[in-house]
């Protein structure tokens, strides 16, 4: 069965490729690069000229779509608030139009979407899929980007959004930036310390989306994260834990990270505390690593 990963290059894409092509998938990747990839048939696509390879698309059995530009890259600029945004929803207008120019049907479709979802700072607020979306720059694109997704569910696409928490994992995402300070015993939590972060590692995410595609009762958004999300001061201690290093600096004052990061430093800085109750209790997903001192431990150790 052939499975077609938008953003397969990225880093749950290469782990995603890895476990689908462990379980005998056939895995096309569509790229904006020609970087081959072993084991993958890497296809082109330019969204800004509406090019996808005629062939990347045929005989499709299950669509993951991760592609987007990354959002903890660069200052949030106008221009590059546009392209984060744009990098999500013309790829999925795209997909969409061509499934349906084409008839291609496949047997279900997962996208990605984000925590982010509900707001950038919700405080102590317990979030669950029925919350209304936030009024901030990512709530915003968090609600073009499922919408965009609509638009294959309502061929009649089985279609799951995946709105995933920190991806905690070695080899890049945000784990690596918090850890270096702490590797070089400076580990200090961000502004308070005090806000939630909805975290959950890298293989679970994976297994999340291959359960999701093979198991039909998961249709709809769910929140992709551990089942207890913990606060930016309890991360930064464990990490510290985990990497055998003294925490011993203040909390960097969160001006400071406003002043270096601009409104990006919102995803730092904001709180977000995502519940599982939809992955737990309506489906039979099982964590490999719901305890956040084992993630680190295998990241980081
Ligand atoms: P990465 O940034 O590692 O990879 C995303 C991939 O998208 C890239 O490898 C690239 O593939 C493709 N891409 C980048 N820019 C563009 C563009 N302008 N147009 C089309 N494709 C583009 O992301 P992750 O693997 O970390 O995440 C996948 C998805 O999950 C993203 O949408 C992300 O926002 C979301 N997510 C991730 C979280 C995390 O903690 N990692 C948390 C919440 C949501 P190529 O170069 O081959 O075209």
């Amino acid at each position: 069965k052939k499975v077609v990963v938008t953003g397969g290059s990225g880093l749950i894409g290469k782990r995603l490729t890895a476990l689908l092509l462990e379980k005998g998938y056939e895995v096309a990747h569509l790229s904006r690069g020609t970087q081959p990839v072993t084991g993958v048939k890497v296809y082109q696509w330019d969204v800004a000229r509406k090019y996808i390879d005629p062939a990347a698309l045929e005989d499709v059995h299950y669509l993951v779509h991760l592609a987007g530009t990354n959002v903890a890259e660069g200052r949030w600029t106008e221009e590059r608030m546009k392209y984060i945004l744009h990098s999500r929803t013309d790829t999925l207008a795209l997909l969409a139009e061509t499934l349906d120019a084409r008839g291609i049907r496949p047997a279900a479709f997962v996208s990605s979407s984000g925590t982010g979802y509900y707001g950038k700072d919700t405080g102590d607020t317990r979030l669950t899929e029925g919350d209304l979306p936030g009024a901030d720059f990512l709530g915003q694109v968090c609600v073009a980007w499922e919408k965009a997704a609509d638009a294959i569910r309502d061929m009649g696409v089985r279609t799951v959004k995946l709105r995933t928490g920190v991806v905690l994992s070695r080899d890049g995402g945000a784990l690596p930036q918090i850890a270096a300070p702490a590797r070089f015993g400076f580990g200090a939590p961000l502004g308070s310390g005090g806000q939630w972060i909805s975290w959950i590692h890298i293989e679970d995410i994976c297994r999340m989306y291959i359960d999701a595609l093979e198991n039909e009762h998961w249709e709809g958004p769910y929140n992709a994260v551990a089942g207890q999300p913990v606060t930016n001061a309890v991360l930064t201690r464990q990490i510290c834990e985990v990497l055998h290093k003294p925490q011993w600096l203040p909390n960097v004052p969160g001006f400071l990270l406003k002043a270096a990061l601009g409104e990006m430093s919102s995803v730092v800085l904001g709180s977000n505390y995502a519940v599982n109750h939809r992955v737990a209790g309506e489906t039979s997903f099982q964590y490999s690593f719901p305890d956040l001192k084992a993630a680190l431990k295998k990241e980081l150790g």
